[in-house]
């Protein structure tokens, strides 16, 4: 029996947003019935070594990809807390925050293979459901660990994250798209126009702050 839409949470240093985070969220969106999603930056990334664009600026770069589509919502709380953006921190908040929404963590499969760094990771599932989705060039191979939790936990169907308000792993595919904030700032750098791989707003948005030069 359904609870409700879940909510998806999708984390990220966002620097900048871009097409790859945009439309395979919307697909999520459409594919798994989610009431929203929301979009996590963080303050301090503990999984990458720096950020290029200040936290305001992402922010700002997050607030204009999302403003026309009003299933999308910008959650700023990893940056208005002063303690290192671990990911567990935020779904324990979200979970005091809307305790009978069942809540699922959107992620491409690079970061889903890195899961066991995170801060934790094993408590992840108590708060969320976990929803990989494929990468191009990121192949999903797990080590021993992650592989237990997969095989415990693995979901066969979608409807799976209405039934319970965490716990499950779902594995799902979306169109893939070979975008990255990496290959974004590297254009820019070079000089290159980086049209349609992100939003016009947020490319304007980036001219004008001469962000990534
Ligand atoms: P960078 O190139 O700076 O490392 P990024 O493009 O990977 O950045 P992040 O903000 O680090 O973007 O990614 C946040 C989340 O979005 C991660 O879960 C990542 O797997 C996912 N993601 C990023 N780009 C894509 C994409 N093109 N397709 C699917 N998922 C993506």
């Amino acid at each position: 029996m359904s609870i409700c839409a879940p909510i998806g949470v999708w984390g990220g240093t966002f620097d900048p947003v871009h097409f790859g985070h945009l439309r395979t969220a919307l697909e999520l969106c459409q594919q798994l019935k989610l009431g929203q999603v929301r979009f996590v930056p963080c303050q301090q990334p503990v999984h990458k070594d720096r950020v290029y664009a200040t936290a305001e600026h992402r922010l700002a770069m997050l607030q204009l990809a999302c403003a026309e589509q009003s299933a999308f919502y910008v959650d700023d709380r990893e940056l208005t807390r002063n303690t290192p953006s671990f990911m567990i921190d935020t779904l324990i908040s979200l979970r005091k925050e809307f305790p009978s929404i069942p809540l699922a963590l959107l992620m491409g499969s690079d970061a889903f293979v890195n899961l066991p760094v995170w801060h934790r990771w094993q408590q992840l599932l108590h708060y969320a459901h976990i929803v990989v989705v494929n990468r191009p060039g990121y192949r999903l191979e797990v080590g021993s660990k992650l592989q237990s939790m997969l095989d415990k936990h693995k979901l066969d169907h979608a409807n799976g994250l209405g039934r319970q308000l965490a716990g499950g792993i779902l594995i799902q595919t979306t169109t893939a798209l070979d975008i990255s904030a990496t290959l974004i700032r590297n254009q820019l750098r070079a000089n290159l126009s980086p049209r349609f791989l992100l939003p016009d707003a947020v490319q304007a948005y980036i001219q004008t702050h001469q962000l990534y030069s």
